[in-house]
């Protein structure tokens, strides 16, 4: 069977041969996926002439109101994404939980948010600006909704969340959405549009899905669309260049890999709330998800006395979890998504154990629980250690894209600095300290690299979200390395959807504009 493919308001069936999604347990081929023959310029423009016009004719409310609607579509058919998740990516119960769940959650969070903007159509944004010596002749500044098309092109390890909390915001905004989810587990992106879809909660052209390659994609885009990417270094430095993408300055919001850091204070000492509550997280942050996430902690930074006993703590744990095939008891990590994959995770591992010794894990040749390791794509959770600090050569730039990560002993909240900076531009550090003196250097020297800083000590304790949890109501993106985008935060992610313009006239023309739009400070509320 072919995934079809939606655009133009219709159904479409790539041509060709297409290319298999596998079962990762299994090996099994399951469906395909071709955009071959898709005419991806009429898709756009149906998007834009169509689904961006009928939009932008509601109000935020009621875009808020189609986003509930969607969420609900999509709670509806919760166990199917599960088992798709499950066939498609090898996802435990909790990876798709943490990725299903999350895409609604998302959805709801905006939907609630949205509703505050009222019955406006665009934003007024500040106060009048004077420009004559009487009101005569003023400036006012405004955020317009773009009036192209947000194209998201989507990595592999989030097909559900990474697609509803970049549209979220888009429809909230009156942008239609075209999404290109990653081939490997374009499943469930697929299947989640062909409900929203068969649900009619969305104007015609508001939602177009194409599945497989993204061919010539990027050569019709126009100033007036954006570009979402999330994916790999390589492939945003490619996106940056291209020739169209550069000619027309059309905006480019870029998520990237990041190798993150999880950072014990000095009083984090083994026994201490804080010590606990860092070995906890790191262990879910390595597990969850098998490790395939942008945000999971790769290099864990602990003061040079305690750096063994974390170490020791964090693989103890580790051994005590079951890896295999997700359909059988027990079993708590499942495998990366494909072979290819593995691979790649398998390449990274072995240059990070050119400087670093093997704590627990790390056997290539281990036996997944109910699984053929000849057809399938596990990797055993590895944890390293890494005495070389800041001249190791690899462990602050590869980031293996699966269950590993290492701990590297500081000396002092210099070197600790040094090492979190050294991570280029990360997604998120966690800290894990109530040292006062301490957060109070090391958190304003790092945080102009870093999406986002999670302080947590023992009177937090287990009320914190996660390192690795994206909060719809907070910034998700970072700088440097990590590609240098913002997502949600909230309804500030609704300035990525609009475009600023400030209008000079008369007071009758801007009291008129000024009507019924909503406050841009709204935005930041
Ligand atoms: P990838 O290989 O860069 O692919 C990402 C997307 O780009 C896929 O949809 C891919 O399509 C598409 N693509 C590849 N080449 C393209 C081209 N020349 N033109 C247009 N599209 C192109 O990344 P991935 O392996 O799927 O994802 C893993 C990476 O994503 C990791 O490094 C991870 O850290 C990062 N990530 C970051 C975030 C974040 O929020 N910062 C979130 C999740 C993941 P095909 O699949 O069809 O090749």
């Amino acid at each position: 069977m072919k995934l079809a493919n939606y655009v133009y308001g219709q159904w479409v069936e790539g041509a060709g041969e297409g290319i298999a999604l596998t079962d990762p347990v299994t090996g099994e081929a399951l469906v395909k996926v071709s955009s071959d023959g898709i005419d991806i310029a009429r898709a756009l423009d149906f998007a834009r002439r169509e689904g961006g016009a009928a939009l932008r004719a509601q109000t935020y409310e009621a875009r808020a109101a189609m986003l509930g609607a969607i969420a609900e579509a999509l709670a509806a058919k919760r166990a199917d994404y599960f088992d798709l998740s499950l066939r498609n990516s090898g996802a435990t119960e909790g990876d798709a939980a943490f990725d299903v769940d999350g895409a609604i959650f998302t959805l709801k969070s905006y939907a609630r948010a949205g509703k505050t903007l009222g019955a406006a159509r665009h934003l007024k944004e500040g106060a009048r600006v004077p420009l004559a010596k009487t009101e005569v002749f003023q400036g006012q500044h405004f955020l317009m909704p773009l009036t192209g098309v947000a194209v998201f092109i989507n990595a592999f390890n989030f097909p559900a969340w990474g697609l509803w909390e970049k549209a979220a915001p888009a429809l909230l905004a009156g942008v239609p959405v075209f999404v290109k989810p990653a081939t490997p587990t374009a499943w469930v992106a697929q299947r989640m549009v062909e409900d929203v879809v068969a649900a009619g909660i969305l104007p015609p052209g508001a939602i177009s899905i194409v599945c497989g390659s993204a061919r010539d994609l990027l050569d019709h885009v126009t100033e007036c669309d954006v570009v979402s990417f999330t994916g790999s270094a390589d492939t945003a430095a490619r996106m940056k260049t291209h020739p169209n993408v550069v000619a027309r300055s059309v905006r480019l919001n870029v998520e990237a890999d990041s190798v993150n850091s999880a950072i014990l204070g000095p009083d984090a000492a083994p026994g201490s709330a804080e010590f606990e509550l860092a070995v906890k997280e790191i262990v879910r942050e390595m597990t969850i998800k098998t490790g395939q996430k942008c945000t999971a902690i790769r290099r864990v930074l602990a003061p040079a006395p305690v750096a063994r006993a974390l170490a020791d703590a964090v693989g103890g744990k580790l051994a005590g979890f079951k890896v295999g095939n997700p359909r059988s008891e027990g079993v708590r990590v499942g495998p990366l998504v494909s072979r290819a994959q593995q691979a790649a995770a398998f390449e990274g591992l072995a240059k990070l154990r050119e400087e670093c010794e093997v704590v627990s894990g790390g056997d290539a040749n281990f036996a997944p629980v109910d699984a053929d390791p000849a057809v399938s794509a596990f990797v055993q959770p590895t944890l390293l250690f890494c005495d070389k600090g800041l001249a190791a050569r690899h462990v602050h730039d590869t980031e293996v894209f699966g269950p590993v990560a290492t701990v590297i002993p500081y000396t002092d909240t210099t070197n600790a600095i040094a090492i979190a900076r050294r991570g280029q531009g990360s997604l998120v550090a966690s800290v894990y300290s109530g040292d006062a003196a301490f957060l109070a250097e090391l958190v304003p020297a790092i945080a102009d690299l870093h999406g986002r800083v999670m302080v947590v000590d023992g009177a937090v304790g287990a009320n914190h979200t996660g390192h690795g949890n994206v909060m719809p109501t907070c910034l998700h993106g970072g700088p440097g390395r990590a590609g240098g985008g913002e997502e949600l935060g909230g309804l500030r992610a609704l300035a990525m959807y609009h475009r600023r313009c400030v209008v000079q006239g008369g007071p009758a023309l801007l009291d008129a504009l000024s009507r019924d739009a909503a406050d841009a400070a709204l935005l930041g509320a």
